[in-house]
């Protein structure tokens, strides 16, 4: 592949490329169209370009997203694809389809340096940041392939991706300056077009970025909670000791004043007698009682090794109840994907820790199930 890879490029990014090749700015808009709309990946397609300007970027430029390594689709039709971000790493993407909205959860990082000790995306370390087309390329490839699948391939309508959710692995924030072309691409009217209530950003807790954000992007921002103090924080999620709860709240508050919706979602993960209790739940009212919430309680998805295991189902029942009691709208993320481990780094995970990496191709070539189409 010659050239700069244009999915790295927002529209400004583009515009400021699109005229190093001595074109005008407006090329660039039609470029953006066909690349993210239209899901084109081969400048002689591109019909209504000179072409002129079809081979200075076919000499200069190229259009490509990591390399798929498996797409598996669950009973459920959550559909999962792990990809091929070079020198052994993996990340994954997530569609999960619903009755009236089809998400995409997307990765930032191969790997994750914030070290979450109940998060196996964690516990494999930082390998690397992705780049805006390693981010952005999940979403031109899936709503592509989904759109394939539907039969629409070329259509500007009917998306299948209407949400975005940066809830993969990687920690969003830790990798701002890719992520934010990225976002900006999301909100495109030339590219995917959705509105910012439609895109979340889920946070450990960066408070001097989730400031930055408010600024340069707002979307609809999510914060990973899982403890209701700050000593039990400090063991869950490690950054808490930089940041600690009365600084993230304060953070969470001053973002409510740009965001596009007026609460913030608190994720809190459910694990078996160590945050679930019915102490816990009075705590964490009383914590976050002046920021508007909604609480989404993630019950611990297990992996070899973590330590931890998922509180029982009628101690989220209680626990979700207390919150319900005292006011705050709190829902119990369901469980999708199971049979093919769809969340939270778990099949990226689970290989990095089974292989090495001048073997780990081989392993990770996980055919078609049966299920898949
Ligand atoms: N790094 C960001 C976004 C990616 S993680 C963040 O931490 O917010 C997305 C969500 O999955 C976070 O709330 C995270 O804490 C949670 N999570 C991680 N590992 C999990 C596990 N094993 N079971 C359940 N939820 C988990
Ligand atoms: Fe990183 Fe999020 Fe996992 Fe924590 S939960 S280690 S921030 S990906």
């Amino acid at each position: 592949m010659s050239g700069v890879n244009l999915l790295n490029f927002d529209a400004d990014q583009l515009a400021a490329f699109v005229g190093s090749l001595g074109e005008k700015p407006f090329r660039a808009r039609q470029l953006l169209r066909w690349i993210h709309r239209r899901g084109a990946r081969d400048f002689d397609a591109m019909s209504d370009l000179a072409k002129s300007l079809r081979s200075k970027l076919s000499q200069h430029a190229h259009i490509g997203c990591p390399g798929v390594l498996s797409d598996v689709i669950a009973a459920d039709g959550t559909r999962k694809w792990l990809l091929d971000v070079g020198l052994g790493n993996a990340i994954e993407a997530v569609f999960i389809p619903e009755e009236d909205r089809g998400t995409l959860c997307m990765s930032t990082q191969a790997g994750c340096a914030v070290n979450c000790v109940f998060c196996s995306t964690g516990r494999q370390g930082f390998n690397r940041n992705l780049t805006t087309a390693e981010i952005v390329g999940q979403l031109w490839m899936a709503e592509h392939m989904l759109r394939a699948g539907a039969g629409g391939a070329d259509t500007n309508r009917d998306r299948a991706i209407s949400n975005v959710v940066l809830m993969g692995m990687g920690e969003p924030l830790q990798n701002y300056d890719a992520v934010l072309p990225a976002l900006r691409l999301m909100l495109d009217d030339n590219a995917y077009g959705l509105s910012r209530r439609r895109v979340t950003l889920s946070t450990s807790g960066m408070v001097p970025l989730i400031d930055r954000l408010a600024v340069d992007c707002p979307v609809a921002l999510a914060v990973s909670l899982h403890a209701s103090n700050d000593a039990l924080r400090d063991t869950l999620v490690p950054l808490n000791k930089k940041y600690p709860l009365r600084e993230l709240l304060a953070a969470c508050s001053r973002y409510l004043r740009t965001a596009p919706r007026d609460f913030i979602t608190f994720e809190y993960v459910m694990l078996d007698g160590i945050n679930d209790s019915d102490r816990h739940a009075a705590e964490l009212v009383a914590l976050v009682a002046d920021v508007p919430c909604k609480f989404n309680l993630i019950p611990f998805n297990p992996f070899p090794q973590s330590g931890f295991e998922r509180s029982s189902g009628q101690r989220i029942r209680a626990f979700a109840q207390h919150l319900a009691d005292a006011g705050i709208v709190t829902t119990t993320r369901r469980t999708r994907g199971d049979d093919i481990d769809a969340a939270c780094g778990q099949l990226a995970g689970d290989i990095r820790d089974r292989t090495r990496v001048g073997d780990r191709t081989a392993r990770r070539v996980i055919p078609l199930t049966a299920s898949a189409h």
